[in-house]
Parts: structure tokens; C-alpha cells; sequence
């Protein structure tokens, strides 16, 4: 099979020279174990984190060893009861087009309306990221307004519609106007592009009674003026930080710690995985408002397994709308 492994860490923004593509024998099956094809396989910026030396919450990938993560894969020899030919699955899997593997940490993609693929975003790790990070730290009220960051990419166009849903009033950055259009055209109240706007007074005039939730995706600049515009008693999901994943040295900027002491803002970083055992209230809740038209969702589908690289660093250019995904079979 074809497989892409770590080549080298990056220092900085990575490049293609990161990535070696091989070819490598895959073993005959043993009791238990599945071939799979590689249908979808999801690229996202947490990948960043694991291309670095040294232990963060998930282990880094090793040199020379095929890359790993999210991917919905079609079983086509089986020899394993509870995964018979043609079964559909997603889990971590390797960067390649085919694998074997034990079932264990794959499940069975349920049929039903949506797209498989969209186990990957909506109705997977990204859906569920802005489903308990929003309504389990931010707990919007209705008229509360929330703003996002990132909100036109996998986990933030999530995050605005749950928003709108508790009736909430919205508002997301996103870096070009054809973004910034298409998140109005999902019901955000406001969006803001960062690369153009001035953003104090961009976040003035689009919140003028202040911001009650944050949802951070970015960090950076951007964080730092919803801070300066927070309410009394705000409550902040700390989901993620891409605007410094490629720094290669430590960002500085404006201390928020004054902030959150005069405002009583409750600042919570937290980790998808944590919420593992309610992921089925998540996967159901989310699919019941995808089945009802309350969600809608976007996704960026690059096709062929030699564009997986490729579709990775396009993360970091904004290259995606949605969620990435590349299309391996
Ligand atoms: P996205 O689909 O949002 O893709 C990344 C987007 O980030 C790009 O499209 C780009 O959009 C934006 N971006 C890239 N560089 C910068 C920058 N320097 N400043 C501001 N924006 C930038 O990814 P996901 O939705 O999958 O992930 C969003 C965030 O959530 C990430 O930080 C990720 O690490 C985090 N995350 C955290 C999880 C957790 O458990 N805590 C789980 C899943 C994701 P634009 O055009 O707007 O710049």
C-alpha cells in the first residue's frame, strides 16, 4: 500500500519535505483483524501539535512511521465477525490507502441522511468539539451574544449555528470575504474579516452590548480585542490556538489576566476526549438538528491520496471552508 510517514519535524510552518511517501507490504490477515480501503481521510490542525518532538495530549508521531488520524474506511476482506465485508468505519487510522486493523477504536458509521464523510466533521470530532465546548463551558442564553473565532472552518461553523440555536446573538471571524459572506448566509448575525478589519472597532460596532461567550479557535490578536470586550461573568471556551501552532517562538501580546479579574470571566481550556462518554448525547443530538435542517454544514473535499499533505498545509493558508477532507477512494 501506499503510505505517508514523518520524514522530518518541522521547524516553523511545515512544507511537503515533512512527508515521505512509501510503499509498504501489508501482513495477511489474522484472526480478528479487517482489510480496509481508505475512503475519506480528515486532515486537521491538531496534527500540527503531534509533528513536534515531545509529549502533548496525544503522543507525537514517530520519524519515519506512517502519519495517523481520522478516516472512514470501507472493510473489503474480513476476518472478524463483528465486521463483515462492506461495513463502513471510522477511527484513527494510518495515511494510507489501505490498512489492517482490529476493530479496536474503529466504530460503524450508522446510515442515515448524512454523508459518511461527515463523521469526520459535523457528526465527528469537530461537531463534537463545538457541541460540548459551547454547551457545556460557554452555556449560552438566549440574547447573549457569542463570538467565534475560526468560525468558518470545521468546529467554528458548528459553534455559530449551536449558538443561534440557543438564541444567541453571533458573530465570527474568518479570513476572506467570501467567508465572511457564507457565514452570513448560515444565519451569523455578524462576521468579521480579520485580515481586513480593524478589529476593535470591527468587534465594537458588531457587539455593542459586549460579548458574553467566546469561542477561541485562534488566539492571537484576535483574542486579544474580544477580551477587551468582555461582560461581566463571560465565559470562555479555550478550544484552540492556530495562530501560533506554526510560532517558533513564544508569542507575546497583551496580558488577559487583568481582564478576566474585573469582569469575573470564567476562562476554561478543555479537550475534546474529555467529554468521550457522552459522545453518543453528541453524535445524536447534532444529527437530530442536521436532520431537521437546523444545521447545516460545509465541507472542502480534496481528491487523491497525494494531496493529503498538500490539503494538511492548506490548513494553515485557510485554504478550507468547513471541514477538510481528502477524498482517497
Ligand atoms: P479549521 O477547519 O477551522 O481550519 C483551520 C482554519 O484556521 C483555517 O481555515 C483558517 O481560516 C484558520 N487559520 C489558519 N491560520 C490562522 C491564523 N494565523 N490566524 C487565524 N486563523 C487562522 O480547523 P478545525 O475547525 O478543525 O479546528 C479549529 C481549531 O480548533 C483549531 O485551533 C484546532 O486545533 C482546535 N480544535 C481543538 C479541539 C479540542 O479538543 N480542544 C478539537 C478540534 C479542534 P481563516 O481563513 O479564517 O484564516
Amino acid at each position: 500500500t501506499q503510505t505517508i510517514t514523518l520524514a522530518s519535524r518541522p521547524k516553523g510552518v511545515p512544507t511537503a519535505e515533512n512527508f515521505t511517501f512509501e510503499t509498504r507490504k501489508l501482513p495477511p490477515l489474522a484472526a480478528g483483524q479487517v482489510l480496509l480501503k481508505t475512503l475519506y481521510i480528515s486532515v486537521d490542525p491538531y496534527m500540527r501539535g503531534r509533528m513536534n518532538e515531545g509529549k502533548s495530549y496525544v503522543p507525537p508521531f514517530e520519524l519515519g512511521q506512517p502519519i495517523a488520524g481520522g478516516a472512514v474506511a470501507e472493510v473489503i476482506e474480513s476476518q472478524s465477525e463483528a465486521l463483515p465485508v462492506g461495513s463502513l468505519v471510522v477511527g484513527s487510522l494510518p495515511w494510507q490507502e489501505f490498512s489492517v486493523a482490529d476493530g479496536q477504536g474503529l466504530s460503524r458509521v450508522p446510515a442515515g441522511p448524512a454523508p459518511v464523510s461527515y463523521y469526520l466533521g459535523l457528526l465527528g470530532m469537530p461537531g463534537l468539539t463545538a457541541y460540548f465546548g459551547l454547551l457545556d463551558i460557554c452555556q449560552p442564553k438566549a440574547g447573549e451574544t457569542v463570538v467565534v473565532s475560526g468560525a468558518a472552518g470545521a468546529v467554528g461553523m458548528v459553534v455559530g449555528q449551536l449558538a443561534k440555536i440557543q438564541g444567541a446573538r453571533v458573530i465570527g471571524t474568518a479570513g476572506s470575504d467570501e467567508k465572511v459572506a457564507y457565514l452570513k448566509s448560515l444565519g451569523f448575525d455578524e462576521a468579521i474579516n480579520y485580515k481586513t478589519a480593524d478589529l476593535p472597532a470591527a468587534l465594537a460596532a458588531a457587539a455593542p452590548n459586549g460579548i458574553d461567550c467566546y469561542f477561541d479557535n485562534v488566539g492571537g490578536a484576535i483574542t486579544d480585542a474580544v477580551y477587551n470586550r468582555l461582560n461581566n461573568h463571560a465565559r470562555i471556551a479555550l478550544c484552540g490556538q492556530i495562530s501560533s501552532y506554526n510560532a517558533t517562538e513564544a508569542p507575546v501580546g497583551p496580558r488577559p489576566e487583568g481582564k478576566l479579574l474585573t469582569t469575573s470571566a470564567r476562562l476554561q481550556g478543555f479537550i475534546v476526549s474529555n467529554y468521550h462518554q457522552r459522545f453518543p448525547e453528541g453524535v445524536q443530538q447534532l444529527s437530530e438538528w442536521y436532520a431537521q435542517g437546523k444545521l447545516r454544514y460545509e465541507e472542502t473535499i480534496t481528491e487523491g491520496f497525494e494531496q493529503i499533505p498538500a490539503a494538511f498545509l492548506g490548513l494553515f493558508q485557510g485554504e478550507n471552508t468547513g471541514k477538510a477532507i481528502v477524498k482517497v477512494a
